[in-house]
């Protein structure tokens, strides 16, 4: 099993992001998992994913070279770990750092938070990253859709902006777009590169409801969907989401697929 959205920051930023979601009035929840560096992966692992990404994002200039760094650090001595970086715009030099990240330190993508980060995925600074990105196959996971408490609902619309630059760019649309799932099934049928992945879909927890686009939607985009938890950020057992995907019957072709299958191809890993 692979889990392509998983979360890798160090202590001290974890906890923040923990300090947030727990504040009462930002309308998140309790965290499941309080765990960090080793005791993070080790219980993950015992979960059953052999292999997961690093998610991180950065809100102001400087954190997102201290945020890769320590992605490398950790996923140069453990193969387990799918290295993904971040990009802030305000830091300045993208083309240089993404050259860095994709031409010397082996990273397998980006992601971008833009509700966190306050830079639109389609925010022209970034587009020197998206070249090279897209010329070296490389993957930008973003979180645009609305859910869990945004406002701005027009994240399909700047992807599209992206891909009618960068058609080849592989990106993958983190928690399938939630809440809104028809524009980035509109999106999908247009664009051959766009995929989703799974976080926080169809658990139906109190703070995260209807968050589920349909089995018809994961038959349909099958070849597409990676698995995804959003772990260790979750306000459930880790089971939650497997036993939430497996209630679609999907059948063992498919889940094989969205657990596996399609993260070794969009990833290219060696399987
Ligand atoms: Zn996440």
């Amino acid at each position: 099993m692979i889990d392509i959205h998983v979360h890798y920051f160090p202590q001290p930023l974890f906890e923040a992001i923990w300090r947030f979601f727990e504040t009462r009035g930002h309308g998140l929840w309790p965290i499941h998992y309080k765990l960090h560096g080793k005791a993070h992966v080790e219980t993950l692992v015992s979960f059953g994913v052999e292999r997961f990404t690093t998610l991180v994002y950065a809100h102001k200039p400087g954190l997102a070279d201290y945020l890769n760094a320590y992605v490398l650090q950790a996923a140069s001595a453990d193969a387990r770990m799918l290295p993904f970086g971040t990009i802030f715009c305000g830091d300045g030099e993208v083309r240089h750092r993404a050259r860095r990240m994709f031409e010397e330190d082996g990273f397998l993508g980006i992601k971008l938070h833009p509700f966190v980060s306050g830079e639109e995925v389609d925010d022209p600074r970034l587009f020197d990253a998206y070249e090279i990105m897209e010329a070296h196959d490389k993957v930008l996971i973003c979180h645009t859709g609305s859910g869990p408490v945004y406002d701005a609902k027009d994240g399909a619309d700047r992807i599209s902006r992206v891909l009618t630059q960068f058609p080849r760019l592989k990106i993958v649309v983190a928690h399938c777009g939630a809440f809104e799932y028809c524009h980035y099934e509109a999106l999908a049928e247009e664009h051959p590169t766009v995929h989703f992945d799974t976080a926080m879909n169809c658990v139906h927890t109190p703070v995260f409801p209807n968050s589920c686009p349909g089995r018809e939607f994961f038959l349909r985009f099958q070849d597409r969907i990676l698995y995804g938890s959003d772990y260790p950020n979750i306000p459930y057992p880790y089971d939650e989401q497997l036993k939430s995907l497996r209630a679609l019957q999907l059948g063992e072709a498919v889940e094989r697929k969205i657990f596996r299958e399609n993260a070794e191809r969009l990833l290219a890993l060696p399987i």
